[in-house]
């Protein structure tokens, strides 16, 4: 089932994403890394996320060249770093982002997470790169309970579209009250690193159980498939795998068909607990 997300301003994603930290790293990977994100334009994964931190301007360089001569498909995120995050300085990495995404326009701009310059700052500048027509919206990410309350108590905090924050099968702390204060406030909460960084996670033995359970028009189901599909079931909620083979990107869009049963989820509940009292967002 191919979910949709609406933002608040009205503007409709798919539920599934492409994420790209770690992209342009290795440049024995990067052909690999384009054809990835080509694929995932062809087959109507529009939203990209990148950050002008991940590898130094690196993965948004990749984004460009993906991009390049499609930017019309694409409804791409990039992020501020919190210490790029002044009123001056904003404007400036905004700018340096665009360059290297080779656009004139970025659709969502999102503070990486929450540094020292006072929120009220970083609001201004991207609600002056919104006016001049640099951007289409602003968001957060890793912005806990409190963070939110605070940001949504300023004037203009309204605007704000998204949360970013680490949601998958062994991060489950949001499920407490973050997800439904983002849902309560309109915001699409955006589920990163929802494979769990492709680490031990996928070879827990519940999930690979599951898995044997499961097809996809593409054969039969993977553990990451299972995880992903596990994300993919919440609404307001876009998950941004990073897939960085043509292959990867073609199992986690095969991952949409998985319809997980009442059985299936109870026996995750068991292997990960969902959380019963409030904890700090976790973050990578
Ligand atoms: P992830 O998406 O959970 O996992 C990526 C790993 O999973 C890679 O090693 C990838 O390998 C592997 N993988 C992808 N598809 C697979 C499949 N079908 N089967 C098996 N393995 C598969 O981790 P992530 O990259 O940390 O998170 C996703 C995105 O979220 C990032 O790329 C970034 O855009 C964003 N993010 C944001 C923040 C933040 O602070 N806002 C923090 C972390 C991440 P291959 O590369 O070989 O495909």
């Amino acid at each position: 089932m191919k979910r949709t997300v609406k933002f608040k301003n009205g503007q409709s994603v798919p539920a599934l994403g492409m994420g790209t930290w770690n992209m342009g790293d290795d440049a024995t990977r990067r052909s690999d890394e384009i054809a990835s994100l080509r694929t995932g334009l062809d087959l109507g994964l529009n939203v990209i996320d990148t950050a002008e931190m991940y590898g130094n301007g690196r993965s948004e360089n990749v984004v460009g060249e993906a991009i390049k001569g499609r930017r019309d498909e694409v409804f791409l995120v990039t992020k501020v770093l919190p210490s790029n995050a002044s009123r001056q300085a904003a404007i400036k990495s905004c700018k340096a982002s665009l360059k290297r995404l080779g656009t004139d326009f970025i659709d969502l701009y999102l503070l990486h997470w929450r540094g020292s310059v006072p929120l009220e700052e970083t609001i201004e500048a991207f609600e002056k790169l919104q006016e001049e027509g640099h951007i289409g919206s602003w968001g957060v990410s890793n912005f806990d309970v409190a963070d939110m309350e605070e940001l949504l108590d300023i004037p203009q905090g309204a605007s704000c579209m998204t949360n970013q924050v680490l949601y998958c099968l062994e991060h489950r702390g949001i499920e407490f009250d973050l997800l439904d204060q983002d849902r309560a406030s309109h915001l699409v909460t955006m589920a990163y690193s929802p494979l769990g960084q492709g680490g031990g996670m996928l070879r827990n033995q519940t999930l690979v159980n599951i898995a044997r359970q499961h097809q996809t028009s593409l054969g039969p189901a993977s553990p990451a498939q299972i995880a992903l599909a596990w994300v993919l079931r919440q609404s307001s909620v876009l998950a941004i795998p990073k897939a960085g083979s043509a292959k990867h990107l073609k199992e986690n869009v095969a991952a949409q068909e998985i319809i997980l049963t009442a059985e299936d989820l109870a026996a995750l509940d068991k292997a990960f607990a969902p959380p019963t009292r409030a904890v700090p967002l976790e973050v990578i």
